[in-house]
């Protein structure tokens, strides 16, 4: 990145820039992964690039349903603008179906489809953790409104609509997906990050038989090898549909 632009903050994926307008930044894609808060790391050859793609049509997609989002524009193969956010410390996990954490913390079957969606809400703090929060704590805390977090609800119930019904579309299963939100200069409530492979987990429906098959980060959570290869096919499936 042109080092006119400053380096105002760099998370394990994504690294973000100053702007030269002040109520915007630049966010690069990396190559690299991680898992089990880092304890598991490597970098995959285009992942920032295929991330940074899927990310931006699907950012597109909910703007068109009015979703509010800080994406602005893709502004080339790895980097995308957005509205400058203050992000809220929380991970708003939504699942469809039971798998992962969920299934490791309870004595639900994994796979088993859940009566209705489920929202888990983690605290965003790498040294706790990420412990999963309740809104009690939430309101100790401060960390935001009751307001605030009840729009935040709303909108990753609506946002799950759309994802399961446009995911459905080109043959994938939306089993769960994590958001983050923030507040824009104007204080209001926008959905930040991103939503990729590496935030949501995607079955692939165009399989015969029962098996799992991941299209998703679990391809490195579980060593299942071919994560490029996933990844480029939902950006694939996601080109041709569009
Ligand atoms: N997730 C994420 N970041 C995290 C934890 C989870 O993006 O720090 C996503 C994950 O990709 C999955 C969903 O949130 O789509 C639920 O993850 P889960 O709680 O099952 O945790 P995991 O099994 O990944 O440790």
């Amino acid at each position: 990145m042109n080092n006119k632009f400053e380096l105002i903050y760099e998370g394990k994926a994504k690294k973000v820039f100053s702007h030269e307008d002040a109520d915007k930044v630049i966010i690069e894609f990396k190559d690299d992964a991680t898992a089990f808060n880092s304890l598991k790391k490597a970098r995959f050859e285009g992942k920032g690039k295929l991330n940074c793609q899927i990310s931006s049509k699907i950012f597109e997609l909910l703007i068109n349903k009015n979703i509010p989002t800080h994406f602005l524009e893709l502004k080339n193969e790895n980097t995308m603008i957005a509205k400058k956010i203050r992000v809220i410390p929380l991970e708003i996990v939504l699942r469809n179906i039971a798998y992962g954490s969920l299934c490791k913390q309870t004595t639900l079957k994994l796979g088993s489809t859940l009566a209705k969606p489920l929202i888990d809400i983690y605290l965003k703090n790498d040294e706790l953790n990420d412990p999963l929060i309740t809104k009690d704590r939430i309101e100790l805390l401060n960390i935001v409104s009751a307001k605030d977090l009840d729009s935040i609800i709303d909108l990753t119930l609506e946002i799950n609509r759309i994802l399961q019904e446009f995911f459905k579309k080109i043959k994938l299963q939306l089993v769960d997906f994590k958001l983050e939100f923030g507040h824009d200069l104007k204080n209001n409530i926008l959905l930040g990050d991103e939503i990729s492979p590496d935030n949501c987990r995607l079955w692939d429906l165009n399989q015969k038989s029962d098996i799992i098959v991941s299209l998703d980060k679990d391809r490195f959570r579980n060593d299942l090898g071919g994560l490029i290869e996933a990844y480029s096919e939902i950006n694939r499936r996601i080109n041709d549909f569009i």
